[in-house]
């Protein structure tokens, strides 16, 4: 499709952990295609059934990649440049968890149309689409985990602003950093309601940088357009969420400017917006934003 190295999504991982072989290498700088399933493992049936679902990986990444150069302590920016679809998109009802399962008894599943600009919903609704990433990570410091849950390397964070245009930055707990991703949503609210979004498989396209020097409060995002800045954390509370998000991006500015505690504080209090990621799992994620506006008036110009 283009000629940059593509990861084949036959290289996929449940897990992230600094003990996964990688699959891939690249230079520090370049840009990298993955090749990404859906959540359900491209196995999921629009009338329901799942292909040999004994062999079926939830949640799929495909990774890791090894960034040559990228040490503990490095910081790995990540600047989505692109994703492009494929396929069906899948919604399947979740009787386990999530804001919705006491009203349902079956997993209804429903495919959607997601080759266009626009997905119909239904014959009276249709919406542009706007595909995020729903696993993206780093490997953690130690042991497996799964590409369920989020962390503090990123992972399930169900961030819907991922998106092309947007630049990630996640932790480096390990040389060449592994990185993957998938969980592709065409689709998707704050939170996450039903567990799934417009769930699909394609392409995503990223330049991948080793940031040295920088200690930023990873996981973090600039939006797509750059006027939006973002602290993204995880806690089985979700209140625990959102104050060590706040935590993050107030530690954040009382580095890079010349605010204390206080200043900032009140700061975040009014221009600090909180959002949820997502309320899925036993770790739920929590998003503070502020205006990139307000980094620029201290001149703090991100890496
Ligand atoms: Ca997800
Ligand atoms: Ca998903």
């Amino acid at each position: 499709m283009n000629e940059y190295m593509t990861i084949s999504n036959a290289y996929v991982t449940g897990d992230l952990s600094p003990e996964n072989k990688a699959v891939a290498s690249c230079k520090d700088g370049d840009t990298v295609v993955f090749d990404c399933r859906n959540c359900y493992d491209d196995r999921l049936m629009a009338d329901g059934t799942v292909i040999e679902p004994e062999k079926s990986i939830a949640n799929p990444a495909t990774g890791p990649l090894f960034v040559e150069g990228a040490m503990p302590g490095d910081t790995l920016k990540v600047e989505v440049l692109d994703i492009k679809l494929k396929g069906k998109g899948y919604m399947r009802q979740s009787i386990v968890c999530g804001a919705f399962k006491e009203r349902y008894t079956e997993r209804r599943v429903k495919e959607y149309d997601v080759s266009g600009e626009k997905v119909q919903f239904n014959d009276t609704l249709s919406f542009p689409i706007r595909t995020m990433i729903g696993v993206i990570g780093t490997a953690p410091v130690e042991g497996h985990q799964s590409t369920e849950v989020p962390g503090d390397c990123g992972g399930n964070m169900d961030c819907k602003e991922i998106v092309a245009g947007s630049t990630l930055y996640l932790p480096v707990n390990t040389e060449g950093a592994l990185l993957s991703m998938g969980d592709l949503h065409a689709l998707m609210g704050d939170g996450e309601s039903l567990v799934c979004g417009l769930e699909s498989a394609g392409w995503v396209t990223v330049k991948v940088s080793v940031v040295k020097g920088w200690k930023l409060p990873t996981p973090c995002l600039i939006h797509e357009g750059g006027k939006r800045f973002s602290t993204i954390q995880s806690h089985p509370d979700l209140y625990m969420s959102a104050k060590k998000a706040a935590n993050c991006m107030l530690d954040f500015l009382t580095a890079y400017t010349t605010m204390d505690d206080y200043d900032g504080g009140r700061l975040l209090s009014l221009k600090g917006d909180l959002a949820i990621c997502h309320i899925i799992n036993d770790l739920l994620t929590v998003r503070m934003e502020i205006d990139t506006s307000i980094l620029d008036a201290y001149g703090v110009k991100l890496p």
